[in-house]
């Protein structure tokens, strides 16, 4: 007999949401978890130890395509990325799950339609206390319920920022955020709308991320067990290779090896595709479920950049991740009728943040310190979808790390983008008032290593041939192997990927409840 019913390997938007979905059921569950707790000290909040020393990022090494090391931008701890993700908690569009032509070619289909997600998408946006407005944003997915908290307040400068852009007959709405904001009742809110909150750790608790929504209520049930500083380095199959044995785990400088009914892949992207490509068997040469040579292929994580326009007043928002834009989601226009993208504001710049760099732009104002220009930015974040290829891929280097190859697609589309939003700015009137001579902005482009939004790897699908997973996600080649991180979209979109993930992964834990046979949730304990 299996010691557990369900093993889940990593604790992040998926693994971590799937334990919490199952852990009322009274099956015994195991968590392993490469990272520990991520420590509350005062350095949470400090952007030159997040921002520049790196803090809280893994020191892994990665290679590029040609074997040139580097340090992704991961983060292992209870929670995974979002312990230090933005918590904009974007539904994909209806559209994103069917065929769209982009300038580049075609996003692919999903196996599922958007309606069959929706329940799950509502399930997600009440478990992570999503903050939102609806009816604002006309690419909005229909959802069977209103949000479960009102939307977010813009600051005055983000306000006027929105009031103009609607004056110019556009569509901007109030970002959908997982913060534990109270604005009606400060005194008791546990956020505190403070300016380190998008790429830092939540020293107060009061982001929903998944260590704080999911894996701690999870563990006030008896039936929860999680292992920290457990990481997984191989999965082991029965001699026919038609399921998973073994779960090998390195803690604590020895190894040991669990065995659930079920294995659940949840390590993020490119870590779940390392696992299955480390677990190579006879009866699986080419990696663990990857009979069709697509594990690891189809890496996507945006085609994004970071825009800052300087504002010739200052610009004193705390919390500026409230706006967003979507009307050249699906068209740039009558010119260029290809998807552009979204755009959406990030936190606030702090001068620690450009590292020490002087941005090139300040030419246009030139006695300005990077203060001044932290003080005056307006931030923004523009996503491209990237489309998925099968020469977009992560491989095994000899040493046993992470090698991703990556050719962006959809490059004309990300430059149209941050030419409307320019050209948006400039007309709004902005420049008398608001923005520099010349418009001075700020662009940075997100480097393989930025691979805060990565997906694909392990696609699910309906053809064994051409996917990893089935429609539940599990493996076509293994009876009891299912991936619910990100590694399953068979295309990004353009929008932020949490919620997808979180959202999929209860799909599934409705799939493994009935397939474990425990409909009925055991009471939930006092404190969950
Ligand atoms: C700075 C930043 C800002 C972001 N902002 C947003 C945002 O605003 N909105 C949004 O939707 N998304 C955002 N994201 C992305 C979002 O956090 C991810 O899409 C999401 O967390 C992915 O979930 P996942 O389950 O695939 O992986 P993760 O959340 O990364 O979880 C993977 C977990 O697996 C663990 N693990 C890895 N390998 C092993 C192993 N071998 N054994 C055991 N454990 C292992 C890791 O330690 C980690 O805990 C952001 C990400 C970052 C980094
Ligand atoms: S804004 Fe709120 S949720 Fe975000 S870090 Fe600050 S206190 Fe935490």
């Amino acid at each position: 007999m299996s010691e557990y019913d369900v093993i889940v390997i990593g604790s992040g938007a998926g693994g971590g949401t799937l334990v919490r979905h199952l852990a009322p059921s009274g099956k015994r569950i195991l968590l392993l978890e490469r990272g520990g707790w991520l420590r509350r000290e005062p350095q949470n909040w400090l952007a030159q130890d997040v921002f520049v020393d790196g803090r809280y990022i893994t020191p892994d090494t990665w290679y590029y395509a040609d074997l040139t090391p580097f340090q992704p931008q991961v983060h292992y701890y209870v929670g995974g990325a979002t312990k230090l993700y933005g918590a904009a908690l974007y539904r994909l569009r209806a559209e994103d799950f069917g065929e769209l032509q982009h300038h580049d070619g075609i996003s692919p289909a999903w196996p599922i339609a958007y309606e069959d997600m929706e329940p799950y998408y509502t399930k997600a946006e009440q478990l992570y206390q999503v903050h939102g407005a609806r009816g604002e944003d006309p690419t909005d997915p229909p959802a069977s319920a209103a949000y479960p908290f009102p939307a977010v307040s813009h600051e005055p400068r983000i306000q006027q920022l929105s009031d103009d852009l609607a004056k110019e007959g556009l569509h901007p709405f109030h970002a959908p955020c997982g913060i534990l904001l109270d604005e009606s009742n400060p005194p008791y809110s546990k956020c505190v709308r403070c300016q380190n909150c998008d790429g830092f750790p939540c020293l107060v608790h009061a982001k929903s991320d998944a260590e704080v929504i999911s894996v701690r209520p999870a563990l006030e049930h008896p039936n929860v067990t999680l292992l920290t500083g457990a990481e997984v380095v191989r999965l082991e199959t029965n001699p026919a290779g038609t399921e998973v044995s073994g779960v090998v785990v390195n803690i604590d400088g020895h190894t040991e090896t669990h065995q659930a009914h079920i294995v659940v892949v949840s390590c993020g992207a490119a870590n779940s595709a390392k696992l299955l490509l480390a677990s190579a068997t006879d009866a699986h040469p080419h990696g663990l479920a990857n009979g069709s040579d697509q594990v690891g292929r189809n890496y996507m994580f945006h085609n994004s950049q970071a825009v800052l326009a300087l504002s010739k007043e200052e610009n004193p928002t705390i919390f500026q991740k409230t706006l967003g834009v979507n009307d050249f989601y699906f068209s740039g226009g009558e010119d260029f009728e290809f998807p552009l993208g979204n755009i959406q504001m990030v936190g606030k710049s702090q001068a620690p943040m450009f590292r020490g760099e002087k941005p090139g732009e300040t030419r246009f104002a030139p006695n300005w310190s990077l203060e001044d220009v932290a003080r005056h930015a307006v931030d923004f974040w523009l996503s491209t979808e990237d489309l998925p290829s099968p020469e977009n891929r992560v491989t095994l280097a000899r040493d046993g790390n992470i090698v991703i190859e990556y050719k962006a697609s959809n490059e004309e589309p990300k430059e149209r983008l941050f030419h409307q939003l320019k050209e948006m700015l400039a007309n709004l009137g902005m420049h008398h008032d608001h923005l520099l001579p010349h418009h001075a902005y700020l662009k940075n482009e997100i480097p393989v290593a930025g691979c805060a939004h990565q997906a694909g790897t392990c696609r699910f699908g309906t053809d064994p041939a051409a996917s990893v997973l089935n429609p539940d996600c599990r493996a076509h080649e293994l009876d009891n192997l299912y991936v619910v991180d990100t590694s399953f979209f068979p295309s990004i979109g353009a929008v932020n990927p949490a919620l997808t993930a979180m959202a999929n992964a209860i799909r599934v834990g409705d799939h493994l409840l009935e397939r474990l046979d425990a409909h009925e949730p055991r009471p939930e304990p006092a404190h969950a």
